[in-house]
């Protein structure tokens, strides 16, 4: 009786996250045999811009587990026609394999939904759940012990909860580093596959986008709510600059840009600063979110082509900095104020930004290092030497 793993996924792409947790698990369940199943896309479901098809999928799966030797990539769940069930992947299984023992691998999201699968009993039936769970989490550790306490005894499930090193790394995030040019986690043979074939955009040339084009591949690297973040900015950013002579067009471009790699973690945010060559200080090297102004201006130069007027503006979005160009202090306000920001004072700041530019700019960052000082969050040297520069600005300003 041979002890056979099957784990599941939409593998899009297959990244080492995948490849270390599914080595660990060939280790800890001792498996004689990994199947790797790519699952099929429903069709109310659109997959990720420039995603390759399912059966170029599959050949990333058999690049990227190729280092495992009892792994094998199934085209089982492709080729069904409809609504794909791991029960029905299951059945087929057991009747592939009658004598073998199932382990049907998942995340502990996926233990925690289990009784809202189809027909949860028969899988318990048929093989036994093995839960990778992540060492350091201990009130999911007690909720995922608590759930398979109860799973066990009400539908008689086999559990073994594995502890699994996990990569903290989605195919999503691994998609938003491809289409920046990024590293991209992932195994050197699926990684060169991918961008010879230039799928999840990792080839496209993007650079100067007419509006509407770069405002789509902006959006499509943002959740929702960000979505609308950027669009309010990008809004905001263009009447401000029509109302204080600045262009238009370069203020509504900085804007949808301005936040482009907020969406990426600490790591991800330390391997662009290397790619690129950004020197950071320690404070900046211990803070890596905010980073984001800074990797996103040299992603909107490499990857966008924008201008170095653009450029700098995202550059000092969070920050502000002495002497700030009419665009930087566009969007930095535009930033602060477009209409989904919701904060005690924002509607004093913004009248103060239409009235005058530089008495918003200067209450805008005097707001932000009060706030700062209040939380006893560290404050950028960057953001302090603008406030001092402005705020002698507008002492002079008042005296004149
Ligand atoms: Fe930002
Ligand atoms: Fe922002």
């Amino acid at each position: 009786m041979a002890r056979v793993g099957i784990y599941g996924g939409s593998y899009n792409p297959p990244h080492i996250g995948h490849c270390l947790a599914a080595a660990e698990m060939v280790r800890h369940l001792e498996l004689d045999r990994l199947i790797i199943m790519p699952a099929a896309t429903p069709p109310h479901k659109s997959l990720a811009a420039g995603s390759p098809t399912a059966e170029e999928r599959l050949e990333l799966c058999r690049l990227s587990f190729a280092s495992i030797p009892q792994a094998r990539v199934s085209d089982l769940e492709l080729r069904r026609q409809g609504p794909s069930y791991t029960v029905d992947t299951l059945r087929e299984l057991r009747e592939l394999y009658p004598e073998d023992e199932l382990f049907l691998i998942m995340g502990t999201d996926m233990l925690l939904s289990f009784d809202q699968w189809r027909c949860p009993e028969e899988i318990a039936a048929m093989a036994t759940l093995a839960v990778m769970h992540r060492e350091d989490d201990e009130a999911l550790w007690e909720q995922v012990r608590a759930k398979a306490e109860a799973l066990s005894k009400a539908m008689k499930a086999k559990i073994v909860l594995v502890q699994n090193r996990c990569v903290e790394i989605s195919s999503t995030t691994v998609r938003r580093l491809l289409a920046m040019g990024a590293p991209g986690y992932l195994e050197p043979s699926a990684e060169k596959l991918i961008r010879s074939k230039g799928w999840y955009l990792s080839g496209a040339d993007l650079k100067n986008l007419p509006f509407d084009e770069l405002k789509e591949r902006s959006l499509s690297l943002h959740d929702e709510k960000r979505r609308a973040h950027v669009v309010g900015c990008s809004e905001t950013a263009q009447a401000l600059a029509e109302h204080y002579g600045a262009d238009p067009d370069l203020a509504a471009r900085a804007g949808i840009l301005h936040d482009i790699t907020k969406a990426l973690g600490p790591t991800e945010q330390l391997h662009l600063c290397e790619k690129y060559g950004i020197v950071l200080t320690e404070l900046q090297r211990a803070n890596p979110k905010l980073l984001h102004a800074k990797t996103g201006a040299v992603i909107a130069r490499e990857i966008f082509g924008e201008s170095d007027e653009v450029c700098e503006a995202i550059r000092w979005h969070t920050t502000g900095k002495p002497q700030m160009t009419l665009l930087e202090k566009i969007i930095y306000l535009a930033d602060y104020i477009e209409p989904n920001r919701d904060f005690p004072g924002v509607e004093a700041l913004r009248q103060a930004v239409w009235e005058e530019l530089d008495k918003g700019l200067y209450q805008g960052l005097d707001l932000s290092v009060r706030i700062l000082r209040k939380q006893g969050r560290i404050i950028d040297p960057d953001s302090l030497q603008a406030w001092e520069y402005y705020k002698k600005y507008t002492e002079r300003s008042n005296q004149l």
